[in-house]
């Protein structure tokens, strides 16, 4: 069996550590972020510089990169592939889909992976990592996106009817959160 793993979380949860991991460990494996294909093809059209700057552009233009990244990695026939990205982006006119029906068919998932953290240690993660800009947040407003993505995830889910994983990231555990999910996916294939 061929999969498409798609990997989801709130922003500092630690989708490309898990899935780097993850990826490495599989047969065939091989990880897209769907944000560096978002990013590749902006710089081409020399639209911003830095990966954090997609989300402050209109959504329309946001929608024209959404819409390449889902086609370019549509083309992607690896064995094991996973790709990491977001249920809803938190842009300047509102929370925004990352999985709308048109992208969430053609990334066809065999299977998504929700990975949460406890509110504290992702805020701890955000301000810690010093590659990015992330938003600055209370811990409500973090609780709320934790739940609105379980919220997007069963949309997601049902639209494409693949099964929903829900891995805990916790701190210093990214080896066990690993583990999880290759036992999960080596099943699927055996
Ligand atoms: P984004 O959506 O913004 O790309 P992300 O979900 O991909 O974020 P990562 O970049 O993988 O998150 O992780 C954020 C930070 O948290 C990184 O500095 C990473 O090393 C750290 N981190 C990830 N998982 C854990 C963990 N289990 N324990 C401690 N630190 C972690
Ligand atoms: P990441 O490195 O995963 O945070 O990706 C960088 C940025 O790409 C995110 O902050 C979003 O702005 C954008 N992005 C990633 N996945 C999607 C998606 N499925 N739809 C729209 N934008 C996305
Ligand atoms: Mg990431």
């Amino acid at each position: 069996m061929r999969l498409r793993v798609v990997v989801v979380g709130i922003p500092g949860v630690g989708k490309t550590t898990v899935v780097q991991a993850s990826a490495a460990r599989m047969r065939g494996g091989r990880l897209v972020t769907f944000g560096s294909v978002m990013l590749e093809e902006a710089l081409k059209l020399k639209w911003i510089k830095h990966r954090d700057e997609l989300r402050k552009m209109r959504v329309e233009k946001q929608k024209r990169l959404q819409k390449i990244a889902a086609e370019r990695i549509s083309k992607m026939k690896d064995a094991a592939l996973f790709v990491d990205t977001h249920l809803f982006i938190r842009t300047h006119e509102g929370f925004w889909p990352g999985l709308p029906f048109e992208v969430v068919r053609a990334l066809k998932p065999s299977h998504l992976v929700l990975i949460e953290a406890g509110s504290d240690e992702i805020v701890a993660r955000r301000s810690r990592d010093k590659t990015r800009y992330r938003d600055t947040m209370t811990k409500h407003e973090l609780e709320s996106e934790l739940s609105l993505a379980r919220s997007f995830l069963t949309v997601a889910s049902s639209l494409t009817g693949a099964p929903i994983l829900i891995l805990r990231n916790d701190e210093g555990k990214v080896d066990k959160t690993v583990n999880k999910l290759i036992a999960v996916l080596k099943e699927a294939r055996a």
